[in-house]
């Protein structure tokens, strides 16, 4: 159930912004005025309206659905969604530096000055989860990272933000698949092969482990390539193959032939993310060559309309280039949008898929 505004601002709190046509609280709600069927921003510089014929409303959806159109001064939609993107963007960082604190919606939701549903919903679009499950993300990822750093269980789990080692076994073993002990075990071992070699989108760099590739970087200096490689893997242990090693040659291979464009099948992947990541990188591949997606469609297709910005970032961290194809999603307006791996190679992959 939606809450009232009176659940979030008293009617005379905003009033007073109104009649001091307060900036700073553009965009935390809108007053709309019965004689005129319009509702504004706050800070609309118009004629005051008389306080009986006001009503307040946290959304400029909320005010349209009530029969009020927007003021064409004041532009207040353009208002609420920006600032509503500002403020929810504010909440993701309190939760990023506050990974031990427990979460509640509407604590949360008074400390960015936004209604719990707007929160809720904006966040999901933003970000594709809810703050809840951003919050266990967040926790999730530094506990592999610290787990990984070579840190004991408890410590690791103490450090990522989880009040007890019962929440992070939970957690970890919905999420990852495996307890946080299986975890550490395993990230010690690890393996990870690489092999670094040119196209003309200058040097590639594929690594795997035993299962399949991990990362597929693209760069102009290996020295680089190999930096991040090691950054992203701290914990594994870490082997140039050089050549020597036949399966690494024949995926370093494929990939060559993906990035000119070519449709060949592609070798196994072994990476991890979160489960919004992975159905986002899943939708990717199934987008064919010499075919393009806007971010919003990528959405909509996961049934996920209006979260093109959450596809976006998604696209962002996609741990294998080319492999996984984050090139073909483009702006809505056709423009190329951003590229992990610089967009004038964007505009490179798709103009050789485009060729053939
Ligand atoms: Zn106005």
């Amino acid at each position: 159930m939606p809450k009232k505004i009176d659940d979030v601002l008293s009617a005379e709190t905003a009033w007073g912004a109104v009649s001091s046509r307060d900036r700073t609280s553009d965009g935390s709600f809108v007053f709309a005025v019965r004689t005129t069927g319009i509702f504004c921003r706050p800070s609309c510089p118009a004629k005051r309206p008389n306080r009986d014929n006001v009503e307040f409303f946290l959304s400029a959806e909320e005010a349209s659905a009530a029969g009020f159109r927007a003021c064409k001064r004041c532009n207040p939609e353009e208002a609420v969604r920006t600032l509503g993107e500002k403020r929810v963007r504010e909440a993701a960082q309190y939760i990023e530096q506050h990974p031990d604190e427990s979460l509640s919606l509407d604590a949360l939701a008074s400390r960015v000055t936004l209604s719990p549903f707007h929160l809720q919903r904006e966040f999901k679009k933003i970000f594709g989860l809810t703050p809840r499950a951003y919050q266990a993300a967040l926790r999730v990822g530094r506990l592999k990272s610290n787990l990984a750093a070579g840190e004991s269980v408890s410590r690791a789990t103490y450090s990522a933000g989880f009040g007890s080692s019962r929440a992070a076994y939970e957690t970890a073993s919905k999420t990852m698949g495996m307890t946080p002990g299986e975890f550490r075990r395993g990230a010690e071992g690890k393996r990870i092969r690489y092999e670094i070699g040119k196209s003309y989108l200058g040097k590639i760099l594929v690594a795997a482990t035993d299962k399949g590739l991990c990362s597929v970087a693209l760069g102009d200096h290996a020295s680089e390539l190999e930096r991040d490689l090691e950054k992203t893997f701290s914990g594994a242990v870490i082997t140039n193959t050089k050549g020597n090693d036949k399966q690494m040659s024949k995926w370093l291979e494929l990939v060559v032939a993906i990035a000119s464009g070519k449709k060949t099948q592609s070798p196994p992947l072994d990476i991890s993310g979160t489960a919004f990541q992975l159905k986002v990188w899943d939708a990717l591949r199934q987008i064919p060559a010499g075919t393009t997606r806007s971010y919003s469609q990528v959405a909509s297709e996961l049934g996920l309309k209006g979260a093109s910005r959450a596809v976006g970032s998604a696209c962002g961290k996609n741990p294998v280039a080319l492999v996984i194809p984050c090139h073909r999603v483009l702006r809505t307006d056709g423009e190329p949008g951003g590229y992990r791996w610089g967009v004038e190679r964007k505009r490179q992959i798709l103009t050789a898929e485009k060729a053939l």
